[in-house]
């Protein structure tokens, strides 16, 4: 362990569960990297919807909690026996070992990619959650192919603007929803053909689609969109429900799937799609290649210091953010 470290980080975290102020933000030991395990210097970090539902207690989590599994920043030591991304190189992860709502933060080697040299710090932040997200929903959950007509929800958040630009650059024509004609803008600039409220979705998609529904819909939104969302959907039809940014869906009838056009549900997440060294690797060398062919913009919506995550969590839940949300410590 190199003697030249700081002597303490800096954490956010909560104690018990509760609304974005049980956050609190104090020094603690330096995390000391186990083998294999990278200690990371923090450069940024993303701020995701999941860690809404467990600041809240929606997900379980154990008490106190550092949020965060996705971060950037430097290799500044490496446990016994590490291979892989040396100090002082840089790298990224949605799967750290420790919360990211931190200024320091271990991962284990395998998990950290290393962030190419054209890739900016802040890119590098933004892109690894949202983006390996975007990415296995497009590629592996339903894999969306050139001309193909696709509802997606959110399209100025940022999951939302991702998924649209990944889909226009595979020739896919998207359709997504919106809370505000601001955002129908940004969600319009990220490409979408179609900007919808929520209020008549499911009827104005019938009616693009002349009849016939989109093959897949994308929905993050979950409760307050779900039917909808079934609604939207052809024969043979795929609801792919990511999120629940509205709520969870309560239980559904299977008979409503045959009802409906023997429609498919999927209820994915992100690690079950980045199951070994392979499969993260093509995820992100993707990534990184459409950011640099230019067919992806991260656009980042707002960073806000470590110790006002609070006030990041209160953004997101009242739907005030577009795009994604960083914490610099
Ligand atoms: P977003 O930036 O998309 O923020 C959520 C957006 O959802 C809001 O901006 C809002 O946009 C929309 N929304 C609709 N109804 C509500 C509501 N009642 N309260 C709050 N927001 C609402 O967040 P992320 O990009 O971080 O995440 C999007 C979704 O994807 C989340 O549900 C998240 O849990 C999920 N996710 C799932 C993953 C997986 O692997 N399963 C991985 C990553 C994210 P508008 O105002 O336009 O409606």
């Amino acid at each position: 362990f190199p003697e030249d470290l700081p002597g303490a980080a800096r954490v956010t975290r909560a104690d018990q569960a509760g609304g974005p102020e049980v956050f609190t933000t104090v020094e603690t030991p330096l995390p000391e990297p186990g083998p294999g395990q990278v200690l990371v210097e923090t450069r940024a970090a993303g701020v995701n919807f999941i860690e809404t539902y467990q600041r809240s207690g929606v997900y379980p989590v154990e008490y106190p909690f550092v949020p965060g599994t996705e971060g950037a920043g430097t290799v500044i030591a490496q446990g016994d026996g590490t291979e892989g991304p040396q100090i002082g190189q840089r790298v990224t992860t949605t799967e750290a070992a420790t919360g990211t709502y931190a200024s320091h933060f271990l991962v284990d080697a395998a998990k950290a990619v290393t962030v190419p040299d054209d890739v900016s710090d802040e890119q590098a932040a933004a892109l690894p959650l949202q983006g390996a997200t975007a990415h296995y929903l497009i590629n592996s959950t339903y894999r969306v192919a050139p001309g193909e007509t696709v509802l997606t929800h959110a399209g100025a958040g940022g999951v939302g603007q991702i998924l649209t630009q990944l889909l226009k650059a595979k020739g896919a024509r998207v359709i997504t929803t919106t809370s505000t004609s601001e955002k129908a803008e940004i969600a319009q600039a990220a490409g979408a053909d179609y900007v919808l409220t929520y209020d008549t979705f499911a009827d104005q998609v019938r009616e693009i689609t002349k009849g016939e529904g989109v093959s897949v819909v994308y929905d993050g939104v979950g409760k307050d969109t779900f039917t909808g969302s079934l609604e939207s959907l052809g024969v043979r039809g795929t609801l792919v429900l990511f999120g629940g940014a509205s709520g969870q869906v309560p239980p559904l009838d299977l008979q409503e799937l045959n009802r409906r056009g023997g429609l498919f549900v999927t209820r994915p997440a992100l690690h079950w799609y980045l199951r070994n060294a392979e499969e993260r690797a093509w995820r992100f060398s993707e990534l990184f290649k459409s950011l640099t062919d230019g067919d992806l913009t991260l656009n980042i919506g707002g960073t806000y210091p470590l110790s006002e995550a609070g006030r990041a969590h209160d953004d997101l839940e009242a739907r005030r953010t577009t795009g994604k949300l960083l914490l610099t410590p």
